[in-house]
Formats: C-alpha cells, sequence, structure tokens
C-alpha cells in the first residue's frame, strides 16, 4: 500500500486532504505543529480528525516559531477582523506565518523519507488565499523538484516523491463538498486563528469568515457551529 504524509492543521482544509488521501488508498500518516502558535484548539482538532479519518499514524512536531515572530500568529499582534473580501484578497496578511509551508513541507519531507512515503498532501489554496506567496502552485512545483533531489530515494530512484494540492484551484464550497464525498467530518475541525477563552470560534477573523462563506456559498450548515 503507498503511504503518504498529510499536513493536517485540523482545519477545513487539511481535513478534506487527508480524505481524499485516505479515499485514493493511500495508508495515510498525519503530521501536524505545535509551532508556538497562540492556541491550540487546531492541535485537538486535528487529533480528532486524524482519528476519525483512520490515519495509520498521528504525529506533532514541535517547532518554535515565536523565535522569529512576525505574523499575528505567533507574536503578539492582533488578529485583524471583520475584513472585507476585497482587503482579504490584496497584500499578504499578517496571518501569514513567514516560510511557514516552507518550513512544514521540510518536516513533511523528513517524514516521508522514514517511513518511504512517495506523496506529501498539503492543502494549500491559490484562490481563497491568494496572498499567501507559499501557496502558489510555482511553490509547489519547486519544492517537488527540490525534494527530488535532496532525498535519498530520489538518489537511489526508487520512487519520486510527489506534492498532492489537490485543493489548489478549488473555492472554499467545492473543498467542503469535496470533503464530505471522501467522508471528512467537519463538525470536528477548527479553523478560527482567534477563538474564545471557551474555544469557540470568535466568527470576524478571515479564516472564520472565509469558512463561513464557504458553507454558505455550499448551501450547509457548518456543523462545527452547532
Ligand atoms: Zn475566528
Amino acid at each position: 500500500m503507498s503511504r503518504a504524509i498529510c499536513l493536517l492543521s485540523g482545519g477545513l482544509d487539511s481535513t478534506t486532504c487527508l480524505a481524499v488521501a485516505r479515499q485514493e488508498g493511500f495508508e495515510t500518516y498525519a503530521l501536524s505543529f505545535d509551532y508556538g502558535q497562540r492556541h491550540h484548539q487546531e492541535l485537538a482538532a486535528a487529533e480528532r480528525v486524524a482519528a476519525h479519518l483512520g490515519a495509520h499514524a498521528f504525529r506533532v512536531a514541535h517547532i518554535d516559531l515565536r523565535a522569529f515572530g512576525g505574523s499575528a500568529l505567533t507574536a503578539e499582534i492582533d488578529v485583524p477582523k471583520h475584513r472585507s473580501a476585497a482587503e482579504m484578497g490584496s497584500g499578504i496578511p499578517i496571518t501569514y506565518v513567514p516560510a511557514r509551508n516552507t518550513i512544514f513541507l521540510s518536516f513533511a519531507l523528513a517524514y516521508a523519507e522514514v517511513v518511504g512515503a512517495d506523496a506529501i498532501f498539503i492543502g494549500v489554496n491559490a484562490v481563497d488565499y491568494s496572498g499567501y506567496p507559499d501557496c502558489r502552485p510555482e511553490f509547489i512545483h519547486a519544492f517537488e523538484h527540490m525534494a527530488n533531489l535532496a532525498t535519498k530515494t530520489g538518489v537511489e530512484g526508487h520512487t519520486k516523491l510527489t506534492i498532492r494540492t489537490p485543493l489548489i484551484t478549488l473555492t472554499k464550497a467545492e473543498i467542503i463538498h469535496l470533503g464530505l464525498a471522501a467522508g471528512a467530518d467537519f463538525s470536528l475541525t477548527h479553523s478560527c486563528y482567534d477563538p474564545t477563552p471557551a474555544g469557540r470560534p470568535c466568527g470576524q477573523c478571515d479564516s472564520c469568515l472565509l469558512r463561513a462563506k464557504g458553507f454558505a456559498e455550499a448551501g450547509l450548515a457548518d456543523p462545527a457551529l452547532a
């Protein structure tokens, strides 16, 4: 059975990715990060999702990106609220974590070598998050090329490692439909950048607003808000 590393944040997109990998027949190895983010609801969600979708393994790598800060997710910077679609669509948001996907994919690459995986699934999306430079297809292609130069298996030519981005051109509503069709349970997921002390989504950050818009466009209620 082919193995896949699935980067899992516990949100809608990575949950859909894991469900798709499983549906394609991969034995899945879910990988989450405790990177010094300001809340841990997402790690709890990731663990629930990995269990629900039958991941063969669930690992949390600890890497402290607070060493550099520079993002509202890793430093004491306010998370923007109530931004319009136009505001979200222009510029690179303060919730961008510098080089995050490069760092995450590098860890996934190391894990892939160890377990002999030939695919890495990452839920990047170039539609809703067009402001994130490390969500672009050009970045993913470049990383995949590098990965096959960097690894033992790449040199020995047994298998080619592929970086799979099944969501990259989908809208949020399309991602929701894809995930549901693949067996995802979105009631287990968490997307908010700035949850309340009780762990509830704030309903006002970019991530909450995009999630709400996605469910509205999909014609569905968000089961995590029930
Ligand atoms: Zn929020």
